[in-house]
């Protein structure tokens, strides 16, 4: 339980390892936990660039390295839940159609929502940092 425990206080311990069948509950609603506390981190961040464009257009100063740096960190919450849905999705034993969206079993070879090809297995973990 510690575990969970740490992922509530901290926040910041991410599944790595989803390959552990018998773990597979455990792994999920740890992937829960961490989904809704990244909407609520999203949220936050949301609400404080808000309040940074209403500073900016009341002084008339624009501060875009702050603006950046805000921006840059809803995108990274952003990149974890995507990955985190990845994780998801591989312990439902589904993937999702690169061309619709749709999501699948991974026993199919192409989706049967538009007939696009199906990855052969979830694509690991890219993190595109640019
Ligand atoms: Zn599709």
């Amino acid at each position: 339980m510690s575990f969970l425990d740490d992922v509530i206080n901290t926040g910041k311990n991410v599944v790595s390892t989803a390959g552990t069948k018998g773990k597979e509950a455990v792994n999920f609603s740890k992937l829960k936990i961490r989904v809704s506390q990244i909407h609520g981190e999203v949220k936050t961040k949301f609400e404080k660039l808000g309040e940074k464009i209403y500073e900016m257009a009341k002084s008339g100063e624009k501060d875009n390295e702050a603006f950046d740096n805000m921006i840059a960190e809803i995108d990274a919450l952003y990149a974890e839940l995507s990955d985190i849905e990845k994780q998801v999705d591989d312990l439902k034993n589904v993937v999702t159609c690169p061309k619709c969206g749709a999501k699948t079993s991974k026993e199919n070879a192409f989706c049967p929502k538009c007939g696009g090809k199906l990855p052969e297995k979830p694509v690991e973990e890219q993190k595109t940092e640019e």
